[in-house]
């Protein structure tokens, strides 16, 4: 397989994929990609201008009528390639998450592992694009309905799972006969260009997957672009609502993924040997930069708060930190950037300043001798809704315990957030359980599973801030999102044909 990374002055340089190769165009416009859990530069990636974001769209609307074309069998054949070739360099794919991630190899596997069910998903096409089918719906009437690609689709992906976030999106849409441009984070750029490669190799035609990296310029374009008919976002709410507007604006048909504030409800009854290493995995791992982490724990009564906080203390205060590509076994990996550590830190600064209890300070955790982006877990007890530490998302290794004296106040608080992304009840009681799954108002519930992400046959989305528009990633909504429907009534005459008819039509 050819290299996308060139090297240029010794240092490497990411461009696009454009129509079936790599674009190494010089760029005005540059940003360092870094190894977080050394600070190391490693690559410098191009920012794509209108005009080479334009040369994609157009090279997605030239591929479009061949690839379209393509029985829906022989789609999904590519994806049975493309799956056999991402399990064949696995490891590989899983280290460049790490690199430029720092999540620890152990999770970028993970990642990469939700990723191919997607995969495996789509290569169901025939199967998802049947339609439906009813025979006499009026006297000798029959109807059916096709589901037809939108077009040259786009997706626009956050940094935080660089393998798994884009594959929510292109198998879906490929395998619905649409060509897609993708504009990944440009904090961490090199696995969507080598999925693109094997998408390649896999026997994709020239043009149905391009990869532009970028910033604003190319996300513009992309949203206003006219021969761009959709447009699937995954990032903050700020953003996601941005991307919302102006996308519908332009006519598109847009699905924008925000941010989140994930509560676990903990109910008196929960076993807490469970909800323990439930909350320690599912608010640490990945350094808390997950939008299905669990970033406030509800502690139902003060008795429950009292033990969670006395058994979580010793377990964050020793959380296994390192640099995922040296060691394994570990709990944790550094934050994505220098900024971002900066901005998670001054959020435990400001929890201290508006009077939460801080139990484990992870700015006092040290690293020596290390120029990584490293934090250890913080934990803060007696946090209040109208703390900015409540309300906000800060995206990193920080849990928030909120004491609730009952399940209604519970239920209640987890309502009034601004987000709905997921959430999740601990507890032995299946009515308990059940009402909380009815009332609540977020997109995915756990029961007893702290991080409740759909499988790739179910779609994946929250409610309230947490998604702008009506259809969720991958699963069935997937697959409505990224075809058209198109309803055919018809009548094949015998004999005499119908006289005209001017009233409403009524199928008898
Ligand atoms: P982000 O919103 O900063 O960036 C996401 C994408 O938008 C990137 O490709 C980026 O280049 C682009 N972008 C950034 N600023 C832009 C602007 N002003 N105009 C146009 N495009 C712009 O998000 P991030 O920091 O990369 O990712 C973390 C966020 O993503 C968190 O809020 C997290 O909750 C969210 N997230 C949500 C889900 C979900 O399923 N709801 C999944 C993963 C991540």
């Amino acid at each position: 397989m050819s290299q996308v990374r060139s090297t240029s002055e010794s240092m490497q340089q990411i461009g696009h994929y454009i129509d079936g190769k790599p674009v190494d165009k010089p760029s005005d416009r540059s940003l360092d990609v870094t190894n977080p859990a050394t600070g190391e530069l490693t690559a410098q990636v191009a920012l794509a201008d209108a005009a080479t974001t334009r040369e994609a769209i157009q090279s997605a609307k030239a591929a479009l009528p061949k690839w379209s074309a393509v029985t829906p069998l022989n789609r999904a054949r590519v994806m049975f390639r493309f799956k056999a070739l991402v399990e064949e360099h696995f490891e590989t794919i899983a280290q460049m998450i790490t690199a430029e991630h720092g999540k620890v190899i152990e999770d970028a596997r993970g990642e990469l592992t939700r990723g191919l069910e997607i995969v495996e998903f789509a290569c169901g096409a025939p199967h998802l694009l049947k339609g439906e089918h009813s025979l006499n719906v009026g006297g000798s009437v029959d109807s059916y309905s096709m589901m037809q690609p939108v077009g040259v689709c786009a997706g626009i992906t956050p940094f935080n799972f660089p393998a798994m976030v884009p594959m929510w999106m292109f198998p879906v849409a490929l395998v619905c006969g649409n060509t897609f441009v993708l504009k990944p984070s440009e904090k961490d750029p090199s696995v969507p260009m080598y999925l693109a490669q094997l998408l390649k190799e896999a026997g994709l035609p020239d043009g149905a997957l391009n990869v532009v990296n970028g910033d604003k310029e190319s996300v513009d374009t992309l949203l206003t672009d006219p021969d761009v008919s959709a447009v699937s976002f995954v990032g903050s709410t700020p953003i996601a609502e941005y991307i919302y507007s102006t996308g519908c604006a332009h006519g598109k048909r847009v699905q924008a993924l925000g941010g989140a504030k994930n509560h676990m409800a903990i109910m008196p009854d929960a076993d807490m040997d469970q909800a323990v290493e439930a909350l320690l995995g599912a608010a640490y791992g990945s350094a808390g930069e997950r939008c299905m982490a669990i970033s406030v724990a509800v502690a139902v009564g003060d008795e429950v708060a009292d033990t969670l906080v006395e058994r979580l203390k010793p377990r964050v205060e020793n959380l296994r930190v390192g640099n995922g590509l040296e060691e394994t076994g570990l709990e944790m990996g550094p934050l994505v950037t220098r900024e971002h550590l900066e901005k998670v830190s001054g959020y435990v600064d400001l929890g201290e300043k508006e009077g939460a209890t801080v139990v484990v300070d992870g700015r006092k955790r040290e690293f020596p001798g290390n120029n990584g982006y490293f934090t250890g877990g913080t934990l803060f007890d007696h946090v209040k809704p109208d703390m900015r530490i409540y309300k906000e998302e800060i995206f990193g290794p920080v849990l928030c315990v909120v004491r609730v004296p009952d399940y209604d106040t519970a239920v209640d608080l987890i309502n009034k957030h601004e987000f709905g992304n997921g959430t999740a009840i601990f507890t032995r009681d299946g009515d308990a359980a059940r009402q909380f799954s009815t009332d609540i108002q977020v997109g995915m519930v756990g029961v007893n599973v702290p991080i409740p992400v759909p499988m790739a046959f179910h779609s994946f989305g929250g409610w309230k801030r947490s998604l702008f528009g009506p259809l969720h990633m991958h699963g069935p909504d997937g697959v409505r999102f990224y075809t058209k429907m198109k309803t055919i009534t018809q009548r094949w005459p015998k004999g005499v044909r119908a006289d005209s008819a001017f009233v409403m039509p009524t199928m008898e």
